[in-house]
């Protein structure tokens, strides 16, 4: 009797053994939380049949249906669940009264405990000793793999992270314009932290005005959007942080706000404020922490990026108008000239010089010589049409070119801006135009058409100034 006792117990611990490498094995082949859970519970189903289980974990397990899972309560009455998981030690509790006795085994990992395994034996005053050693080496193994899988979630998350930010400042490298940019940063938010309104704000130099740029969701270009942009702008002066917010009230509103979770991200450049950029959603509490840290990274790297696009962009505005006309540079008028002359049928070229100009510099000083360029400058834009192009030629001199248009329609304009000018400026100046034009049928060069006007000009000033005169006919 003692003999066949011992055999069947060898069995019986052999079988276990088998089953704990058997297990063993497949946790190490998994990266997945809930199979590991689950190899857990059928092993254990398997080999203690009488028992029951439960699983409690310390972080959410949502999605691990059919498994005996309980929440970890940190404030939980039960002391010996709770001795075990801050232990990380095995615990038992014995009840008299109830007549089973319990068994918790931490789930521990090299970095920390990752919950309790609970195993109820009924019917016995005691937990039976020999399978403690069994049920704790189980218990370890299963902590391990799901360190392991939780390991390698947070590595894949972040590497996903880094995919996007990657892709993204790539992506804005590539010389965009801006309004592109702010576009494809807006899907990005879009699709990436699944925000319903996103926008991109810059303050206006100076007075800080907040400017919803383009791309941002059609709500931002609406009079609701106001309150939340100008909170934030507030917000985003003051505290100089990114903010996260789940429960988001704005001051002055009786009822609680549309949107109620926000994040928002200053955009800083060398130190300097540019604006920030704001993700908002409807619902209460709705993006994670994780999503917020991702989305200030991804904003912090693209802001460079973003203020080298608007410096570019600010930079050829600068190079194409001329900064005391606002009317185009003469670099930008030489090229659309050429292009016409590619494209179009014909075109007039005039070119206007103020006479006597050296005179209001000298009676009223530069200043006024400055504004008088400008009076002038305002008329020819007033004057003519979009497909026009005004630019200024440089120092007192401007020119107009006119695609498409006929001599005599030329001639009646470059008229009516040496009248207005005489009549309008202030002091008063008059204007000399000397007006050239071509014709695809005869072959013309864009020199050949600028000689023809300044041979022009210098004719209407010789012979009285304060008129136009059109090239000579071939
Ligand atoms: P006319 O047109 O009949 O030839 O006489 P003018 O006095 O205009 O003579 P000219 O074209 O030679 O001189 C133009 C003067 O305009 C010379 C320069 O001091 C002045 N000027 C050129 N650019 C500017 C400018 O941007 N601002 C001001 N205030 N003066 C300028
Ligand atoms: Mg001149
Ligand atoms: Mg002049």
């Amino acid at each position: 009797m003692e003999n066949a006792k011992k055999t069947n117990k060898g069995f019986t611990e052999e079988n276990r053994y088998k089953q704990l490498y058997r297990v063993t094995e497949k946790f190490h082949s998994s990266m997945n939380k809930e199979s590991v859970l689950e190899e857990i519970i059928l092993t254990l189903k398997d080999v203690y049949p009488a028992f029951t289980y439960f699983l409690f974990l310390s972080q959410d397990h949502k999605g691990y249906e059919g498994l005996p899972i309980k929440s970890l309560d940190y404030n939980s009455e039960d002391t010996s669940l709770m001795q075990s998981y801050v232990s990380g030690a095995i615990a038992f509790e014995d009840s008299v009264q109830e007549r089973q006795s319990i068994l918790y085994a931490p789930l521990k990992g090299k970095q920390g405990v990752y919950g309790v395994l609970q195993v109820i034996a009924p019917n016995t005053l005691a937990f039976p000793k020999n399978e403690v050693e069994f049920i704790s080496l189980l218990a370890t193994t299963a902590g391990g793999a799901i360190e392991n899988a939780q390991l390698y979630q947070q590595t894949k998350q972040l590497v996903a992270d880094l995919q996007l930010i990657n892709e993204t400042t790539r992506y804005l490298n590539t010389n965009l314009r801006l309004a592109d940019t702010m576009d494809y940063m807006s899907k990005q938010i879009v699709t990436s932290f699944s925000a319903e309104e996103t926008a991109f704000i810059l303050f206006s130099y100076g007075d800080m005005n907040p400017i919803v740029q383009e791309g941002s969701t059609p709500f931002f270009f609406s009079e609701e959007s106001k309150v939340y942009v100008n909170y934030f702008k507030e917000k985003i002066l003051q505290e100089k942080e990114p903010l996260f917010m789940g429960d988001l009230t704005l001051p002055g509103e009786a009822k609680a706000c549309l949107y109620q979770s926000a994040m928002a991200v200053p955009m800083v450049h060398s130190g300097n404020l540019k604006g920030y950029s704001l993700a908002l959603h409807r619902k209460p509490y709705f993006f994670s922490f994780e999503t917020f840290k991702l989305y200030v990274s991804l904003i912090q790297h693209s802001t460079l990026a973003f203020t080298n696009t608007i410096l570019r962009e600010a930079l050829e505005k600068m190079v194409v108008t001329d900064y005391l006309t606002k009317l185009y540079s003469r670099n930008f008028l030489d090229d659309k000239i050429k292009a016409s002359m590619e494209v179009d049928g014909g075109g007039i070229f005039i070119i206007m010089d103020i006479d006597n100009f050296k005179k209001i510099n000298d009676t009223y000083g530069h200043q006024v010589g400055d504004e008088v360029i400008i009076q002038v400058a305002d008329i020819i834009r007033s004057n003519i049409r979009g497909t026009d192009i005004g630019a200024r030629w440089g120092g007192e001199e401007l020119a107009v070119y006119l695609p498409r248009v006929s001599v005599e329609i030329g001639s009646q304009i470059a008229e009516r801006l040496v009248t207005r000018v005489r009549e309008t400026s202030h002091p008063t100046v008059t204007v000399s135009c000397g007006l050239s034009y071509w014709e695809k049928s005869k072959n013309d060069t864009y020199l050949a058409l600028f000689k023809r006007a300044d041979k022009a000009l210098y004719e209407a000033k010789t012979s009285g100034k304060n008129k136009v005169v059109v090239q000579e006919s071939e």
